[in-house]
């Protein structure tokens, strides 16, 4: 449920619609879920510049497990957005997949995945379960 008082925090001018927004429900919402994992990289990315002393932050590179439920170019754009007050304000956001682990359950076989939907490597099957792949981290900062 999104309550009215969170969607008050939500950007209304016509300028900071994203790239590609649908204007639908469900898109908001998931806009809405980006948006605060945004918050949450912007706050850990200034609290590492900060204790770094830096004056700014240049870069910020992410890395997106396979799975997790995330638009990698809404989170982008979100970041930008959540970033304007902080010393990440001019940073240059970059999000990267990070592959997942599977197990094929028709040869055993263990692989890494970097795509989906996928097969198994070994087999061709697709019998696969996965582990992880959901996760996601900042790697590394730039900052001046
Ligand atoms: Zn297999």
């Amino acid at each position: 449920m999104v309550r009215s008082d969170d969607v008050s925090t939500l950007p209304r001018r016509r300028g900071d619609a994203p790239p590609r927004c649908r204007r639908t429900a469900p898109f908001r919402r998931k806009t809405l879920h980006e948006l605060t994992l945004a918050e949450h990289v912007v706050h850990i990315v200034e609290d590492a510049a900060r204790r770094a002393g830096a004056r700014r932050v240049t870069r910020v590179r992410l890395a997106l497990g396979l799975l997790a439920h995330v638009e990698t170019d809404t989170l982008l754009y979100c970041c930008q957005l959540a970033a304007r007050d902080s010393l990440a304000a001019d940073a240059d956001f970059q999000a990267e997949r990070s592959p997942a682990q599977a197990h094929c359950a028709d040869c055993g076989a263990d692989a890494e995945l970097a795509a989906l939907p996928a097969r198994c490597p070994q087999c061709g099957g697709e019998n696969l379960s996965l582990q992880g792949g959901e996760e996601m981290r900042v790697i590394d900062i730039g900052i001046s």
